[in-house]
């Protein structure tokens, strides 16, 4: 290692990942320490994999604009980089006709978002694409697709490191210090000297913050239990299928998901947890996901499911606020040579190329 590094991006999930990609790129001495032994143990393999077509997000939102664009990024990056992904379409779809307002209205908000072919359908349609889904009307959105999520992280360290970019797992950062234009960042190895930093720590985004003074931020964990459906019924359902979003708005609803590998999930739920390690305690029943999932699919059996892994959501709001919370992504108000990337749930693994070049932009002069 130089005496002093360019850049240090601190968190190795599919976010830093990619920014380590895009500035190897464009400037030596790029650094990336990631607290676990691996690479995207954090939220980047814990997700549905759906690469989100930007309709649930609002207008204006960096949610929706890099919901939008890094979907686009992303299947060009997996067809030139061999990671596996497939354009499924997908329906979001009404319990009777009275949803068909609602379902209207998620379509006018995805096309002033820029989402491309969104359609309302009907039974026909529903029934052609899906057969053993019930529901009388959907929205139909082709632009959506699943991609191998542990692929991308794989594809994205090696494209990291053949640019040039040192990336160090089982290195968490400890401490930040600032003296003389410098950072100086304290891991159990060695404090690093470096000009910049950029904090894409996930889950742990607001404790990295808070090492820099920076304390307005919180993160409430936000846990996103599955259920997987045995593989001789897998058939019953062959691609993303959504209820309505939850008025509480803290989620998707309870979906079926078919992985590029072909197995067939239902869910995430949502249930704010303690702990950002607390991955299994106090697991819900599979009668929670039977009983949202059978509304949608009624030959599906409670024996056909079992209990699958979680993922917990880096939150920005706590559990009874129902309010907008936005990616965010800005300067440290102390050290302008820090960016913090905090907030960075779904649809978080659908924008990270895309993240990774508003942050490299944002980055510019400190890295030149
Ligand atoms: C249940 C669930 C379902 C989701 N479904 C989807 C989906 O279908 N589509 C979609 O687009 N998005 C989805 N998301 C969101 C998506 O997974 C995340 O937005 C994305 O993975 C965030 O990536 P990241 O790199 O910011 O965070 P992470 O993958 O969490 O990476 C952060 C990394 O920082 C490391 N770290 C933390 N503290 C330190 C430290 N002090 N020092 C060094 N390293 C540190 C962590 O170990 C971790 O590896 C889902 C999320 C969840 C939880």
């Amino acid at each position: 290692m130089n005496d002093t590094a360019q850049v240090v991006i601190v968190g190795g999930g599919v976010v830093g990942l990619a920014l380590a990609a895009e500035l190897a790129s464009r400037t030596p001495d790029v650094f990336l320490i990631e607290a676990r032994p691996r690479f995207g143990l954090g939220a980047s393999t814990r997700n549905s994999g759906v690469l989100h077509a930007g309709i649930y997000y609002r207008p204006g939102s960096l949610k929706a604009f890099h919901c939008v664009r890094g979907r686009r990024m992303l299947y060009d990056f997996c067809a030139s980089h061999g990671v596996p992904c497939r354009r499924t379409g997908k329906l979001i779809v009404g319990d009777s006709a009275d949803d068909l307002a609602a379902l209207e209205e998620l379509k006018a908000r995805g096309e002033e978002n820029g989402v491309e072919g969104l359609e309302i359908v009907d039974r026909e349609f529903i029934r052609e694409r899906e057969p053993e889904v019930v529901s009388p009307v959907a929205l139909y959105s082709p632009g959506t697709g699943v991609i191998d999520a542990e692929a991308l992280v794989r594809a994205l360290a090696r494209l990291a490191s053949e640019r040039g970019a040192h990336l160090l797992a089982g290195t968490p950062l400890l401490g930040v210090d600032f003296k003389d234009g410098l950072l100086y960042l304290s891991t159990p190895r060695e404090t690093v000297a470096a000009r910049a930093m950029i904090n894409v720590a996930g889950l742990y985004a607001d404790d990295v913050a808070r090492m820099c003074g920076e304390t307005r931020y919180t993160i409430h964990p936000c846990r996103g239990e599955y259920a997987e459906v045995i593989p001789s019924r897998s058939h019953l359902v062959r691609g993303p299928v959504y209820p309505l979003p939850l008025a509480s708005g803290h989620g998707l609803g309870v979906h079926f998901t078919k992985t590029v590998a072909g197995t067939l999930l239902l869910g995430p739920n949502a249930r704010y947890v303690e702990g950002k390690e607390n991955y299994e305690s106090d697991r819900s029943g599979l009668d929670q996901f039977y009983e949202s999932a059978r509304r949608i699919v009624p030959a599906l059996r409670i024996d056909d499911l079992r209990h699958s892994y979680t993922g917990l959501r880096a939150r920005l709001r706590p559990e009874h606020d129902h309010s907008f919370a936005d990616f965010v992504l800005e300067r440290d108000a102390r050290c302008a040579a820090i960016i913090h990337a905090i907030g960075i749930e779904s649809p978080g693994l659908t924008s990270s190329l895309s993240l990774a070049v508003q942050i490299v932009d944002m980055a510019g002069g400190s890295l030149a």
